[in-house]
């Protein structure tokens, strides 16, 4: 089963029952991604209209030379989804089968260890509080059940 390869490092690699996943990618593509997480069971997603520059923003400005200037920023959304440990390489894999196109400006994925979900309504936590109704969980034991 796949472990999380969160770091290459063996010294340390945290270790959490969720994880954040962070993906800052194509505007033009956040469609395709969400109902793609949708179809798996993912329902639990929050995005964000976001300017940043990597590669592509580099190059933009190195061809202008001097200052670096605000419009060098590209336009991004950044798409967060908590989910538990053994749902995070399923995830990202989707992430990127829908969002890469190849070329530079792609996007990047952060992965980051979760310390506690609390759910407002119930004050529920942990596993109670991330669980979703029909969610993926409950998709895969459906599965496995019938
Ligand atoms: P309830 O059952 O009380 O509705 P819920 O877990 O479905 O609780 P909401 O209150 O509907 O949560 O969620 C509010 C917002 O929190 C969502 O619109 C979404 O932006 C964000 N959110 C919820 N769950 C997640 C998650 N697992 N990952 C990322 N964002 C989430
Ligand atoms: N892990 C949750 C579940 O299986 C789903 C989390 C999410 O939708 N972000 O119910």
């Amino acid at each position: 089963f796949p472990i999380i390869r969160a770091q290459t490092s063996p010294d340390f690699v945290p270790d959490a029952k969720f994880y954040k996943i962070e993906a800052i990618l194509r505007p033009w593509r956040i469609q395709q991604v969400s109902s793609a997480l949708l179809k798996m069971g993912i329902r639990g997603v929050t995005v964000s209209d976001v300017r940043g520059f990597g590669a592509q923003g580099g190059l933009t400005e190195r061809q202008a030379g001097s200052e670096f200037s605000e419009d060098t920023f590209v336009a991004k959304v950044k798409m967060e989804i908590v989910v538990s440990k053994d749902q995070v390489e399923g995830v990202i894999a989707k992430i990127i089968e829908e969002a890469r196109t190849g070329e530079i400006g792609d996007g990047k994925i952060f992965l980051i260890p979760i310390s506690d979900v609390i759910r407002v309504r119930t004050g529920e936590r942990g596993e109670k509080a991330e669980r979703m109704v029909g969610g993926h969980a409950d998709m895969s034991s459906a599965l496995s059940t019938s």
